[in-house]
C-alpha cells in the first residue's frame, strides 16, 4: 500500500478501506507519512468528506495510537464524562461534576486548558489557591472512589494521532470538518473508560459550529461513534451566542459556580445543569426518565449536597477552602455603559471572549500565562432592557493598557431593538441513538 494511493482514492470521493485508514493515520504517527501528504490527506476529506463508516474507523485507529486508561477495575459505579465543544463563560463542568456526583454517578474528569476565547476547566480551578491538576493516577482514582468526582490534566500519552493531526490542521485550513472534529472529540473521550458521555455541542459566535444545522450535523456523528462504541452517548445542541452566565474568567467563573451550587446561579447555567445532569441520571438507571433525573438534580442544588461534594473536590484535591471563599480578585473594576437605549436583541460571545482575553483571563498561543484574577461580569444580556449610560457589563483588570479600546469591544458585542425580545432557549436540539429533536421545530 501506498500513501499516494490512498490521498488519490479520497481525492476521487472513494470510500477507504479500514486497512488504508489504518495504514495512512499509523505511517503518519509513526513518521512514515509524512506531514504534506498527511495534509493533502486532510483536504480531500474536507472536499470528499469521510462516511460514518470511514469516520468511526479514523476515531478507532486514533484513539488506539497511544495509552488508553481503563479505570473499569479501580472505580466502581456507572462512570460518566461530559465534554464541551468550547464556548464563553462555560464553566458547567464546576457546577456539573458535583452535582451528578452527589445524586451517585462517578466522575473522572480528564480537562483541558483554554485557547483564545474560550476558557478551559484547569485554568479555573487553578484560580483556587493549591488546587492540583496534575495527580497521579492513583491519587486520581482513590479521590473519585472517596468525593465521586475529580477533575485533572491529560497525562501519559493519550491520542497522539490527535496532536499530530490538530497542530496540521490548525495551519492547513482543515479544522471545520465535521467528520474530522468529531474523530478528534470521540478519539479522546473514548480513550478513557467512561460508559455514559454527554456532548454539549455549542453553536453560535462563540463557537466552532456556527449553525444549529451543522452542530445536529456534528453531535449526530459523534454520538454514532460513541453507540458504535457501546457506549451510552448523548449529544446536546446548546446556544453559544451568548455567554454562558454572567461571569467569563477564571475566578469570577469559580465564584460563579459556587453561587449556583449555593443556589443564586444564573438561569441559563442552572437550566444547562439539569437538561446534561438529567440525562445523565438516565443513562445511568438512577433516574428512570429525563423528568425525575433533572428534579433530582435541582434538588442537589437545592439542598446544598452539590455544594458539599465541590468543597470536598476541592480539599481533597489540595485547594484550600479558605482560598475558595477569597478568590483572587483584579485591582481595579470598569463599567461599560450602554451606547443606546433599547432591548439586548443579540449579543457577540466571540467578541466578549476576546475582550476577556485581552484582559488577560486567557491564551493567544498555548504557553501564554493566564491571569486568574481578571476577565468580565455581565450585568445585560438578550432580553434585557437597558437605558443609555447603564452599565453592561464590568471589566476586572489588572493592567491598564488597552482598557478604553477594550470597553469599546464589549460594547461592539452589544445588538439593540427599539422592542421588547425574549431570552432565547439554552438548549436547541438533541441527539441520541434514536435519532435527533429540534426544539425549535417542536415548539
Ligand atoms: N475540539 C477538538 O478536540 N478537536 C477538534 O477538532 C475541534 C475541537
Amino acid at each position: 500500500m501506498r500513501a499516494v494511493d490512498v490521498i488519490q482514492k479520497k481525492r476521487n470521493g472513494e470510500e477507504l478501506s479500514t486497512e488504508e485508514i489504518e495504514f495512512f493515520i499509523r505511517g503518519y504517527v509513526s513518521g512514515e507519512v509524512p506531514d504534506y501528504q498527511a495534509a493533502a490527506f486532510l483536504m480531500a476529506c474536507c472536499f470528499k468528506p469521510l462516511s460514518a463508516r470511514e469516520t468511526a474507523d479514523l476515531t478507532e485507529v486514533m484513539r488506539t495510537s497511544g495509552d488508553t486508561i481503563d479505570f473499569s477495575g479501580e472505580i466502581s459505579g456507572y462512570t460518566v464524562d461530559k465534554h464541551s465543544t468550547g464556548g464563553v463563560g462555560d464553566k458547567t463542568t464546576l457546577v456539573l461534576g458535583p452535582l451528578v456526583a452527589a445524586c451517585g454517578c462517578v466522575v473522572a474528569k480528564m480537562s483541558g486548558r483554554g485557547l483564545g476565547h474560550t476558557g478551559g476547566t484547569l485554568d479555573k480551578l487553578e484560580s483556587i489557591e493549591g488546587f492540583q491538576t496534575e495527580l497521579p493516577r492513583d491519587e486520581f482514582v482513590s479521590i473519585v472512589n472517596e468525593v465521586g468526582v475529580a477533575v485533572c490534566g491529560q497525562t501519559g500519552n493519550i491520542v497522539p494521532a490527535d496532536k499530530k493531526l490538530y497542530a496540521l490542521r490548525d495551519v492547513t485550513a482543515t479544522v471545520e470538518d465535521t467528520a474530522l472534529i468529531a474523530a478528534s472529540i470521540m478519539s479522546k473521550k473514548l480513550a478513557i473508560s467512561n460508559q455514559g458521555i454527554i456532548l454539549d455541542v455549542k453553536t453560535g459566535k462563540g463557537a466552532f459550529m456556527k449553525t444549529k444545522e451543522d452542530a445536529i450535523h456534528l453531535a449526530k456523528r459523534m454520538v454514532e461513534i460513541g453507540s458504535l462504541m457501546q457506549k451510552d452517548v448523548v449529544g446536546l445542541v446548546t446556544e453559544m451566542s451568548i455567554p454562558l452566565g454572567r461571569a467569563v474568567g477564571n475566578a469570577l467563573e469559580v465564584q460563579e459556580a459556587l453561587d449556583t451550587l449555593r443556589g443564586d446561579g444564573p438561569q441559563d447555567l442552572v437550566d444547562l445543569c439539569a437538561e446534561l445532569g438529567g440525562r445523565l441520571l438516565q443513562m445511568a438507571k438512577i433516574s428512570p426518565d429525563l423528568e425525575a433525573g433533572k428534579a433530582k438534580i435541582l434538588e442537589a442544588l437545592e439542598n446544598g449536597d452539590g455544594l458539599v461534594v465541590f468543597e470536598k473536590m476541592v480539599k481533597a484535591q489540595g485547594g484550600s477552602i479558605d482560598s475558595l471563599y477569597n478568590l483572587p480578585k483584579a485591582k481595579g473594576v470598569m463599567e461599560v455603559p450602554a451606547n443606546s437605549n433599547g432591548w439586548i436583541k443579540a449579543m457577540d460571545a466571540l467578541e466578549i471572549g476576546n475582550a476577556a482575553m485581552r484582559l488577560g483571563a486567557g491564551r493567544e498561543t498555548k504557553d501564554d500565562p493566564v491571569d486568574h484574577a481578571v476577565g468580565i461580569v455581565l450585568h445585560k444580556k438578550v432580553g434585557d432592557k437597558v437605558e443609555k449610560g447603564e452599565s453592561l457589563a464590568t471589566l476586572h483588570y489588572n493592567k491598564d493598557q488597552e482598557l478604553a479600546s477594550i470597553v469599546e469591544q464589549v460594547q461592539k458585542a452589544y445588538f439593540y431593538a427599539s422592542e421588547e425580545v425574549p431570552s432565547p432557549p439554552v438548549i436547541l436540539a438533541e441527539v441520541n441513538s434514536q435519532g435527533s429533536t429540534d426544539f425549535e421545530q417542536e415548539a
